[in-house]
């Protein structure tokens, strides 16, 4: 069955995008720029499409189809064994999540990328992928709620199981994990709800003397705030359904393959073994290495895993994380803003216990994010609530630019109570694990002004506490 789409191999020979240049502004002769130059904005506007290729929109347009002629049966030939770009049939990529994965690899430094109908898909895709058939994850011990749950309890019936980090901010303590049955590292670059960071640098390090590649998840900082590509990070995975889209309108994920981790063929031979399904037009089988050179994962992902499992992203949904993705920058550089004015005020707050950002006081995370992080640590930040569950809820339920609910990165400022949502699957040892106290909150801020959301918490303190 088809191949799908695969604009986003950012060197295929066949499909080097002419849609990654476009010429400087002046009428002279002067050399081409290419879109590798151009600053994350310019990128995150243009990456990956040429409205030559799409009767001149000016617009990714949304193709609404399940599937897509084929013309001629040279041609199909051509697009099932990837020798031409194309569509075929929608489950397994349409013409504009193609647009979307060229323009986050671009954007990430990476070489391929695949688009699929959720975070959680990317997740669990890269590592069932990764560890098939009886390999281990290392992976830190805080992490998305059901990304933990997902390691912790529903993976390991598939064979791959994972050992949680406990002293996760100390980079060696990975390694001391690592065996020779670790198939990957998974991380999150700024970890939900806890907001910490991590070198990944020296972790990565760790896991490549193992021969083992890193899997970040990206989500909260966006490749905006953070490259994991340039701190060792092998494979970047994405919810999209957050800042990167950003509107709360959609559930998405990504995943990103950098390109140059050297699989071991003997504990990766996934990678290595001939398959009809990725045979070339001489009906030569090939290899998921040789299918996307560089690029062995997200080779996998679109001809097996989108195949087999279905949700690769919709057009639609494309079309919105598009959108989105245009104004990432000037979002991030608002809300990082006002991010630190809401962690001073609940620092002055006497209902506040503590506060968990980078920039808190006495983080132990500020020197990472001086370091990794110069356009700031995201917009996020957990604090805990020193009253009652009681005047918890009053505060919660009197709160009016804040929404009470469990996605981030929206517009709206966003509040939740992790525990008793977004983290109420793990058992009480697990939340001690991830360090999820009874009365952490969760704040998410969006596009509103400091003043607002300050005046907002301030008169909810005042009910809750009355
Ligand atoms: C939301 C989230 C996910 C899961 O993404 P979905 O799009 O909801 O499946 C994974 N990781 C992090 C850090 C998240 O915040």
């Amino acid at each position: 069955m088809p191949p799908g789409f695969l604009f986003s191999s950012r060197t295929d020979s066949n499909n080097t995008f002419s849609s990654n240049t476009f010429s400087s502004n002046t009428d002279t002769n002067q050399e081409e720029i290419t879109m590798s130059e151009y600053s994350f904005s310019a990128k995150a506007i243009r990456a990956g499409y040429e409205s030559s290729e799409h009767f001149n929109s000016v617009v990714p347009p949304i193709y609404q189809t399940a599937s897509f002629d084929l013309q001629d049966i040279d041609r199909t030939r051509r697009l099932w064994t990837g020798a031409e770009a194309g569509g075929i049939y929608s489950r397994v990529g349409t013409p504009t999540g193609s647009i979307l994965e060229t323009r986050i690899a671009e954007l990430d430094g990476g070489k391929a990328a695949v688009a699929l109908s959720s975070g959680m898909a990317a997740i669990t895709y890269t590592l069932l992928l990764l560890a098939q058939g009886g390999g281990n994850i290392v992976a830190g011990s805080s992490l998305y709620g059901a990304a933990q749950l997902d390691l912790a309890e529903f993976l390991p019936r598939y064979g791959v199981d994972t050992r949680f980090v406990k002293d996760r901010t100390n980079p060696a303590a990975y390694g001391e994990l690592i065996d020779e049955n670790t198939r990957a590292v998974y991380l999150e670059s700024i970890s939900n709800p806890n907001i910490e960071l991590y070198d990944i640098d020296a972790i990565a390090k760790i896991a490549h003397e193992h021969g083992v590649p890193v899997v970040v998840d990206n989500t909260v900082a966006t490749p905006y705030l953070y490259r994991p590509f340039e701190h060792g990070a092998d494979i970047i995975v994405y919810s999209a359904t957050k800042e990167i889209n950003g509107h709360g309108n959609v559930i998405a994920g990504i995943v990103v393959e950098k390109g140059d981790f050297p699989f071991d063929e003997k504990k990766y031979p996934q990678f290595y073994e001939k398959s009809w399904k990725m045979r070339d037009l001489q009906n030569n089988k090939r290899s998921a290495v040789e299918f996307i050179p560089g690029a062995p994962v997200i080779a996998s992902l679109k001809i097996f895993f989108t195949e087999f499992f279905g949700g690769a992203l919709g057009s639609f949904e494309s079309y919105l994380v598009l959108q989105g993705l245009s104004t990432l920058s000037v979002r991030l550089d608002k809300k990082v803003q006002t991010v630190r004015k809401v962690v001073e005020f609940l620092e002055s707050r006497d209902e506040v216990e503590f506060v968990r950002y980078p920039y808190a006081k006495g983080s132990q995370f500020k020197e990472l994010a001086d370091r990794d992080f110069p356009k700031g640590p995201g917009a996020l930040l957990s604090f805990g609530f020193k009253g009652t569950r009681e005047q918890e809820g009053i505060f919660i339920k009197s709160l009016k630019n804040f929404n009470y609910h469990v996605n981030i990165g929206d517009v709206r400022s966003l509040i939740t109570n992790p525990p008793e949502n977004t983290h109420t699957e793990l058992e009480p040892d697990q939340l001690a694990l991830a360090d999820v106290p009874k009365n952490l909150i969760r704040l998410s801020i969006g596009l509103e002004d400091a003043e607002d959301l300050i005046s907002d918490l301030s008169q909810a303190f005042e009910k809750a506490f009355a």
